[in-house]
């Protein structure tokens, strides 16, 4: 090692190489700046006196089996200009920091790919240490995402525990990007983000939401003049949670035991896509035997169809008559349990034929929901929630990465 090598290997940028020593399986590279390179950490100007110094160490990436320890007198500085006295500004690491910039970069570098856990074995690196960078990385480049040119979006919640803790998450719909994620799944998660667009003056032009009073509430308020989209694969998910009430009620009356049993099994025959019945296992035929038998259930089911071509018209009249028919059809059959879902449409009707005029959902962020569990899997689920966070943020980031 000499002091050209620490430059090009190391990136001790104004570091002369003073002593090499070997202790244990560390290296110790005592370090020391050159003379006409210190700077005041305040201004970054030259015009100092040197009054002292304190030594500290930093660490290093591995070279080859070894870890690396950098041992450096840092000089304290009266500033002329400042007229205040500090430590030198050392251009190899970032102020407050016990690591130099290229250990941070090779942890970066690894972070798109591996989690803390590896990262740390791999480098012999403390967890903490592993996660602190990335974390300081990831505030700086996705605290706060650029809004300009943004005009649609998609809002919609995640669960990070099973049920107990919510996030809201707002996407960029034209550029596939996060431009928000809060804390909860009420209005008061969207408040930061509202602020920003306010003060950015961003004209959204439409929001693809599900028909949560909450959310609504928030857009109306915030963004006026924006369509509001009510994300249709929410209402068929809706609608599947009604039949399937509608088919644990009957179940749990029902007297014969041959109907029960072949209501028993028939969840997700009801629920799935009849293009999606798997032929060869008869699902075709034992789907037709349960509606057969249960009138109820036949009209929720065929309701159930109907309503899912209300986004196959050629037009928002065609569509709005289709609806239309939908609640008279589902008002006739008298089931109690499709009131709230007929409730819910008429209520919402304008939101969900809004479809007709901008074609957008919640579809893309279902996408990201996927990968959000995938990154809960990866960190064991996260206890840091900034830090989860800004993982989320940078997650687009991170698909670019992995498709090269
Ligand atoms: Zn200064």
């Amino acid at each position: 090692m000499n002091t050209s090598s620490i430059y090009h290997c190391l990136g001790l940028q104004d570091q002369q190489l003073l002593s090499t020593s070997y202790v244990g399986d560390t290296i110790q590279l005592k370090v020391k700046t050159k003379k006409d390179k210190l700077r005041c950490s305040r201004c970054k100007r030259m015009h100092v006196i040197c009054c002292g110094v304190v030594e500290r160490s930093f660490k290093g990436p591995m070279i080859g089996k070894k870890k690396c320890v950098i041992i450096i007198d840092v000089q304290r500085l009266y500033c002329k200009k400042c007229k205040i006295v500090r430590q030198e500004h050392l251009r190899f690491a970032k102020e407050q920091k016990s690591y130099i910039r290229s250990l941070e970069k090779m942890v970066l570098l690894l972070s798109s790919h591996m989690t803390i856990q590896s990262i740390s074995r791999l480098l012999d690196l403390n967890w903490n240490i592993v996660k602190d960078i990335i974390k300081s990385h990831l505030k700086s480049k996705y605290h706060s995402p650029g809004l300009k040119g943004v005009k649609h979006i998609a809002i919609d919640e995640f669960a990070v525990r099973k049920g107990h803790v919510y996030m809201t998450c707002v996407y960029d719909l034209d550029k596939g990007v996060v431009l928000h994620v809060g804390k909860g799944k009420g209005s008061e998660s969207l408040v930061p983000f509202w602020k920003r667009i306010k003060i950015n003056k961003v004209q959204i032009e439409s929001v693809a939401i599900d028909m949560s009073a909450a959310y609504i509430l928030s857009v109306k308020t915030n963004a006026p003049k924006a369509t509001m989209v009510f994300d249709h694969f929410h209402i068929i998910k809706k609608l599947n949670e009604t039949i399937s009430k509608i088919r644990r009620d009957l179940y749990n009356k029902e007297k014969d035991k041959v109907i029960k049993k072949s209501l028993k099994g028939s969840r997700w025959l009801l629920l799935k896509n009849p293009e999606n019945l798997n032929l060869q296992k008869g699902e075709d035929s034992r789907l037709e035997k349960v509606l057969e038998t249960n009138t109820t259930l036949f009209y929720a089911y065929y309701l159930k169809e109907e309503l899912r071509e209300l986004w196959n018209q050629d037009n928002i009249r065609d569509a709005s008559k289709l609806l239309k028919q939908w609640i008279e059809e589902a008002n006739e059959t008298e089931i109690p349990q499709l009131k709230k879902m007929v409730e819910l449409l008429t209520k919402h009707k304008t939101g969900i034929l809004n479809w007709y005029k901008c074609n957008i959902s919640t579809g893309p962020l279902e996408g990201i929901n996927n990968k959000i569990k995938t990154l809960k899997r990866q960190a064991y689920g996260y206890r840091d929630l900034d830090f989860f966070m800004l993982k989320i943020k940078a997650m687009h980031q991170d698909i670019y990465a992995k498709c090269g």
